[in-house]
């Protein structure tokens, strides 16, 4: 380590912690219905939401000036078909119960668009269920950084590398 005056060292250790931080996000959006089982509220019954889901991609270690051509850490068509892959076109118009919800609700078994969970689908699960898809997808030295998960407008789930 060279020896450098204060000041400049705490400018440029500033500037590389920025350029760590660099990402970019995609906003996604699908429709999906569920039901939460044994859940007191209306939540209970099976409804549907907007969910509108933010992905945050960032990449390790860069410490460049500047990102070299092509520019991107990934291109935002290439990131909008690998989340439609993985995640929003299985999600997407689909009805989401768990198992225990249909244990108690055995005549909700026939829909073509059911995907049955362990899990509860509340937002939280969903993310982690998109994390856990995505995570497979994205490899080094990409990094799936955030994910945000609107289940309406004032309330979302988030997960954070
Ligand atoms: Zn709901």
């Amino acid at each position: 380590m060279h020896s450098i005056p204060t000041g400049l060292a705490t400018r440029q250790e500033g500037k590389q912690s920025l350029l760590k931080m660099l990402s970019i996000t995609k906003i996604f959006r699908f429709e999906m219905a569920h039901a939460i089982a044994g859940y007191a509220g209306k939540c209970r019954n099976i409804h549907g939401h907007s969910y509108v889901l933010h992905v945050t991609i960032a990449q390790a270690g860069n410490e460049a000036e500047h990102i070299p051509a092509p520019g991107f850490i990934i291109d935002f068509k290439e990131l909008k078909q690998l989340v439609n892959s993985a995640v929003i076109d299985q999600l997407d118009h689909s009805l989401v119960l768990s198992n225990s919800y249909l244990a108690t609700h055995p005549y909700h078994t026939k829909p073509e668009n059911l995907l049955t969970w362990q899990q509860e689908p509340t937002a939280e699960n969903l993310l982690l269920h998109i994390r856990n898809a995505l995570l497979e997808k994205i490899r080094p030295p990409l990094v799936l950084y955030r994910l945000k998960l609107y289940e309406t407008a004032d309330s979302f789930a988030e997960w954070e590398a």
